[in-house]
């Protein structure tokens, strides 16, 4: 079997990094009590309050499709709507559970250039119409870094709060990149969560490096209420949930959530640079975390294809994308950069 080919078409075709590993084996030594109410789930809690600053509630789940829908059904009522990009995860591949979640709040889709929303297709969505047959906006949900690989600055995070705080929205960050978006911005973690306005975060450790599991941070703690029911209610509350929070732990503890991070950054822009080098490939988005999107030529897909390399190519025609993750080697980045060039060569 070869198990390098398939390492940029995602981040989570990564597996489990030494540092989340050994806190899972540290989990396993003897019993603990079970669904969260062990010494793991606290430490890892506790953890989360200090990395932010803050005294928040924290839940886990097993997946972001259920952080992101969870959270957002604890926003709105059915009657709601939530104003996000129209590529975002909650869209384009949650497969309708957000509305499920929720009982039907309806997405409201803007547009707006690199994957991100801007302030004023936010408020031209919630001022289009306000009468009783529009379903009323009540939050903005937002992903850090996007999902095509781009970050919202500072001050587009403020400038969001600002028409959030103006037309009484909530704010929900889709955080499946959280750390990636932390490391490259440097900035830290609380500045581009709540002091940006963001009321509930879902921070993914799946594809920072865990097996599985995600942390549903609510800094708004009146959010909150009874958000262990729905939890439970939907499947999510993990009954051995210290082998989800000890693995946390682990990444939080040892810095390796950042590292990590760091790493696929890194790994990205090195891919960058080399593939800028190469005629007749295009960026199709400012690389800004740990995502590669470039225009190749169709043969050239079709060459990396058959060689086994593995990668999306679901945005535009001739457009590929390629993921870092904590695994990624400058090895496997020169091969994929040899292999790419001489496909470009080939016709
Ligand atoms: C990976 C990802 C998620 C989470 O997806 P699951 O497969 O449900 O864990 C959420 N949002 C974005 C932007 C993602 O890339």
């Amino acid at each position: 079997m070869n198990n390098q080919l398939e390492q940029f078409a995602s981040d989570n075709n990564s597996g489990i990094c030494p540092e989340a590993l050994e806190y899972m084996l540290k989990a396993n030594q003897g019993s603990a009590p079970a669904y969260g109410n062990d010494e793991w789930t606290q430490k890892a809690t506790d953890y989360f309050r200090e990395l932010f600053e803050i005294d928040c509630e924290v839940f886990f789940a097993f997946n972001g499709t259920a952080a992101n829908s969870l959270s957002l059904a604890a926003l709105c009522q059915s009657y709601h709507s939530v104003i996000c990009h129209e590529t975002s995860h909650i869209e384009t591949d949650e497969c309708g559970a957000p509305e499920f979640a929720s009982n039907g709040s309806k997405l409201l889709l803007a547009q707006g250039e690199n994957g991100k929303l801007t302030a004023e297709a936010i408020e031209s969505l919630v001022t289009k119409r306000t009468d009783i047959h529009y379903p009323k906006p009540k939050v903005i949900s937002i992903t850090q870094s996007t999902e095509v690989g781009t970050l919202y600055s500072i001050d587009e995070l403020l400038s969001i709060k600002e028409i959030a705080s103006k037309h009484n929205l909530k704010i929900h960050m889709d955080g499946a990149r959280f750390a990636n978006a932390v490391a490259a911005m440097n900035k830290s973690p609380a500045e581009i969560s709540w002091k940006s306005g963001v009321d509930v975060l879902c921070f993914c450790g799946t594809k920072n490096g865990m097996a599985l599991g995600e942390a549903i941070i609510f800094f708004n703690k009146g959010l909150a209420e009874d958000f262990d029911y729905r939890c439970k209610q939907a499947g999510q509350l993990a009954s051995k949930m210290r082998f989800i929070s000890a693995p946390w732990l682990g990444l939080l503890e040892t810095g390796a959530w950042l590292k990590n991070a760091r790493h696929a950054n890194q790994c990205a822009e090195y891919l960058e640079n080399k593939l800028l080098s190469i005629d007749g490939v295009e960026m199709m988005f400012p690389r800004e975390a740990n995502a590669v999107f470039a225009k190749l030529p169709e043969h050239a897909i079709q060459i990396l294809k058959a060689k086994g390399w593995q990668f999306y190519t679901f945005i535009g025609v001739g457009g590929v994308r390629f993921m870092s993750s904590w695994n990624t080697t400058q090895l496997r980045i020169d091969e994929l950069v040899n292999d790419i060039k001489s496909a470009i060569a080939e016709s």
